[in-house]
C-alpha cells in the first residue's frame, strides 16, 4: 500500500473502535493511491463510493480489525472490477482460430504477436502463422519476419503494395493450406487514432471474422489508455485486451479504467520486451499492485518455474514471516538469474520499487555476481544473522570477495531495507530473527 495510506491504516489499528470519520479518511487515502495509479478519475470515484458504502457496514465497524477489514474490501472490490477471474484466450471451434492485434503505433503489437505466437506454440500445441499487415511503418514487415525467425513461427507477407484485407483473405487461405491453426494478424498502428486506419481494421475484420480482437495498450500512457480503448472498442467491438510495459514503473491503473470503461477484460500483460514476456493477467495480483503492494504471487510463480514447488513455498513462508536470510537472499538471487530480467523480479518484490538505491545498484547482471561474491565470503553465522558484522569483519568480506568495503556496506543496507520493506508488507511479525537490528 501506499506509504500515507499505510500510515493511516497502523493509525486506525491502534484505535480500539473505528469512526465513521476513520472510515472517511482511509477513502481518501485509497481516492488518492488509485489517482496516483493513473486510475481514471470517474472509475476512482464510484469505486471510492462502493468501497465506503461497504466498509460503513456494521460488519467492518464492529470488528476488531477493521483497517485491515477495509483493506480487503477494497481489494475485493479491486479484483472485481477488473473481471475476478483470468479470461482465456477464445478459441475458435473450427480451425484456425484468428486473433487480430489492433492498438496504436509503438503500444506492442508486433511484439505482443510474437509472444502470442510463442506461448501458442509452446503451451498450447498450436502451429502458429504470423500474418503482416503493417505495410505503412517502414520496417514493419521485416520486424516481424525477425520475431518469426526468433521463435520459428512463420510469417505471411505480400509486401507493402497490397491491401491489409487481401493480404489477410490469402494467408488465411494459406493456413488452411499448410494446416497452420492460430493465425495472428500484425495490424499497422498510428500515433493517433483516425478514420483510415479504423476503415482499415475493419475491412480486415470483416474479411477475417476473427475469434479474439485484442487491443494491445501501452500501460505507460496512463490517463490517455481509456480514451484509446474507448474509440477502438467502439469502431471494432474488441474482445480483449493485453496492457504491455508493466516491467517499468507503472503501477497499472489502467488496468481498471480500461476494464470498467469498455467491460472488455484484460488477458495478458506484457513485462519484457523479450518474446518470452507474455503473462496471464490475474486480477488479485493487479489489485495489490496498483495499491503498491508489490506482487509477492507473480514472484513466487515466476521462482517456480525455475525451482521447486516447496523452495518456493518455503521463500514464500519466509518473506510472510520475515524471517528471511542473507542465504535465503542469495538463494534468490541464484534463482532469479535464470528468470530473465532482474527488472522484473524487483517489481515484484513488496517495496522494492520504492527503493531506490537497490533498484539501480541491483540491476546489472555483473552487480548481481558482485552480490553473490560478498554473500559467499560471509560465514554461515554472518549470514544468518548479519548484526554481528562489524568493521573488521565487513573488511575481511570485502577482501575475501574482492569487493569494496563500500559495497559490502551497501549491500548491507539494501538487506536491511528489504527486510523492513517485508516487515512492513506483512505487518511486522512475532516470529522474527533474534538479536537487534540497526536500521
Ligand atoms: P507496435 O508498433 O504496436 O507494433 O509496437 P512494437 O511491438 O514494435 O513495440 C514497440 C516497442 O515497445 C518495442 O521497442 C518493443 O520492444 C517494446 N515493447 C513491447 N512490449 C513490451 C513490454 O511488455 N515491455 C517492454 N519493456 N517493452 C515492450
Ligand atoms: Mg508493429
Amino acid at each position: 500500500l501506499s506509504e500515507r495510506l499505510q500510515a493511516t491504516m497502523q493509525r486506525i489499528k491502534g484505535k480500539g473502535k473505528v469512526t465513521e470519520q476513520d472510515i472517511k479518511t482511509m477513502m481518501r487515502e485509497v481516492r488518492l493511491a488509485l489517482l496516483e495509479a493513473d486510475v481514471n478519475f470517474k472509475v476512482v470515484k464510484k469505486f471510492v463510493n462502493t468501497v465506503s458504502e461497504r466498509a460503513l457496514g456494521s460488519d467492518v465497524m464492529q470488528s476488531l480489525t477493521p483497517g485491515q477489514q477495509v483493506i480487503k474490501i477494497v481489494q475485493d472490490e479491486l479484483t472485481a472490477l477488473m473481471g475476478g477471474e483470468n479470461s482465456k484466450i477464445n478459441m475458435s471451434t473450427k480451425p484456425p482460430t484468428v486473433v487480430m492485434m489492433v492498438g496504436l503505433q509503438g503500444a506492442g503489437k508486433t511484439t505482443t504477436a510474437g509472444k502470442l505466437a510463442l506461448l501458442m506454440r509452446k503451451k498450447y500445441n498450436k502451429k502458429p502463422l504470423l500474418v503482416a499487415c503493417d505495410i505503412y511503418r517502414p520496417a514493419a514487415i521485416q520486424q516481424l519476419q525477425t520475431v518469426g525467425k526468433q521463435i520459428d513461427v512463420p510469417v505471411y507477407t505480400e509486401g507493402d503494395q497490397v491491401s491489409p484485407k487481401e493480404i489477410t483473405e490469402n494467408a488465411l487461405k494459406y493456413a488452411r493450406e499448410e494446416h497452420l491453426d492460430f493465425v495472428i494478424i500484425d495490424t499497422a498502428g498510428r500515433l493517433h487514432i483516425d478514420e483510415a486506419l479504423m476503415n482499415e481494421l475493419v475491412d480486415v475484420k470483416e474479411v477475417s471474422k476473427p475469434d479474439e480482437i485484442m487491443l494491445v495498450v501501452d500501460s505507460m500512457t496512463g490517463q490517455d489508455a481509456v480514451n484509446v480503448a474507448e474509440s477502438f472498442d467502439t469502431t471494432l467491438d474488441i474482445t480483449g485486451v493485453t496492457l504491455t510495459k508493466l516491467d517499468g514503473d507503472t503501477r497499472g491503473g489502467a488496468a481498471l479504467s480500461i476494464r470498467s470503461v469498455t467491460d472488455k477484460p484484460i488477458k495478458f500483460i506484457g513485462m519484457s520486451e523479450k518474446l518470452d514476456g507474455l503473462e496471464l493477467f490475474h486480477p488479485e495480483r493487479m489489485a495489490s499492485r496498483i495499491l503498491g503492494m508489490g506482487d509477492v504471487l507473480s514472484l513466487i510463480e515466476k521462482a517456480q518455474q525455475g525451482v521447486d514447488e516447496t523452495k518456493a513455498k518455503e521463500l514464500e513462508q519466509k518473506m510472510r514471516t520475515s524471517s528471511f536470510t542473507l542465504d535465503d537472499f542469495l538463494e534468490q538471487l541464484e534463482q532469479v538469474k535464470g528468470l530473465g530480467s532482474l527488472d522484473d523480479l524487483m517489481n515484484m518484490i513488496p517495496g522494492a520499487n520504492k527503493m531506490k538505491g537497490m533498484k539501480n545498484a541491483n540491476m546489472d547482471p555483473k552487480q548481481l555476481d558482485n552480490v553473490q561474491a560478498i554473500i559467499r565470503s560471509m560465514t554461515r553465522e554472518e549470514r544468518s544473522n548479519p548484526d554481528i558484522l562489524n568493521v573488521s569483519r565487513k573488511r575481511r568480506i570485502a577482501q575475501g570477495s574482492g569487493r569494496s568495503l563500500q559495497e559490502v556496506n551497501r549491500l548491507m543496507k539494501q538487506f536491511g531495507d528489504m527486510k523492513k520493506m517485508m516487515k512492513q508488507f506483512t505487518g511486522g511479525n512475532k516470529k522474527g530473527k533474534k538479536g537487534k537490528r540497526a536500521s
